[in-house]
């Protein structure tokens, strides 16, 4: 799907390529992340002096923070319609949950509820839930407007690749917190190190998780991945999350790499049991149909 308009704010944007699949319209206050993770795509290529490595820092556009709450502010009511349909996430640039980000975060969450605007946050951290003013702002949001916000957690199974962020465990609980205040979770399981680790990460979140997004390495050597053992495991826990009622996207990157595995029907026939980008189940006829006519 095409997005059906292109903002270019200072706080709200409309995302391209990979990014797409995390959120149409992204929202970023913040360059740089701290957490120092070994597989960083903010320290590779040419947007690493953009995104500002690990030094947190609001973006250069912002007066400050008030000034950047007023501008998400015009920016969402000048792009209503278009908020209201994708939503917005936060962030591609930094960790929104961090202690220098999630006040903002919480802010544009504030703003986000009365003009029923769906709001996405993905973290790895786990320090915000002891928060006090924080968790006191969430938990007097109304209840039945928590499940229009979503908590995700990036989930590797590997603290020693993300030395600086909270641990994985913490990250477990920290979801199994929002979900019984009545926030909407999902799990962010990419990349991918090992398929034992992505497995009981499945396995350990299935009471609290509502949703998983399931990607690969970026940039690994070409064998990182055994086509046979990565297939069948990928498989297993789609047929598992199915199984619990849950939901899951496959990535671009799990999606070619299961291109291999199957067989071209057998292929999508699978797909039929995971969500596309905007979480709809995706149907097996309307799939087919759709690459016939490209
Ligand atoms: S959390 Fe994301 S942005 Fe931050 S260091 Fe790790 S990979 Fe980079």
């Amino acid at each position: 799907m095409t997005p059906d308009i292109i903002i270019k704010g200072k706080a709200l944007y409309t995302t391209k390529g990979a990014a797409r699949e995390y959120g149409r319209i992204g929202c970023n206050f913040y360059t740089g992340c701290p957490h120092e993770c070994t597989y960083c795509y903010l320290k590779r290529g040419a947007p690493s002096k953009q995104l500002g490595g690990n030094k947190v820092r609001l973006k250069a556009c912002f007066k400050n923070e008030q000034h950047a709450a007023e501008i998400l502010l015009n920016e969402m009511d000048k792009h209503l319609e278009a908020c209201r349909k994708h939503g917005i996430f936060l962030s591609f640039t930094t960790d929104p949950m961090i202690e220098e980000t999630r006040r903002l975060t919480v802010s544009a969450i504030y703003d986000a509820i009365p003009r029923i605007i769906p709001v996405w946050v993905l973290t790895k951290d786990a320090t915000f839930i002891h928060d006090v003013p924080i968790m006191t702002a969430l938990n007097n949001i109304y209840r039945d407007k928590r499940p229009s916000i979503h908590f995700g957690f990036t989930l590797t199974g590997h603290d020693e690749m993300e030395p600086r962020a909270s641990t994985n465990d913490n990250r477990i609980m920290a979801m199994r917190r929002m979900n019984l205040m009545g926030f909407s979770t999902f799990a962010s399981i990419e990349p991918v190190i090992t398929w034992e680790a992505a497995w009981r990460l499945v396995r350990q979140t299935l009471p609290w998780c509502d949703h998983y997004k399931l990607g690969l390495r970026s940039g690994a050597k070409k064998d990182y991945y055994d086509i046979a053992e990565s297939g069948a495991a990928i498989e297993r826990i789609v047929r598992l999350v199915e199984c619990f009622g849950k939901t899951i996207y496959l990535k671009e990157s799990t999606r070619r790499l299961l291109q291999q595995y199957f067989q071209p029907g057998a292929y999508e026939a699978f797909l039929s049991h995971t969500v596309d980008m905007d979480g709809k189940r995706i149907e097996l006829q309307t799939r087919i149909t759709h690459e016939l006519n490209e």
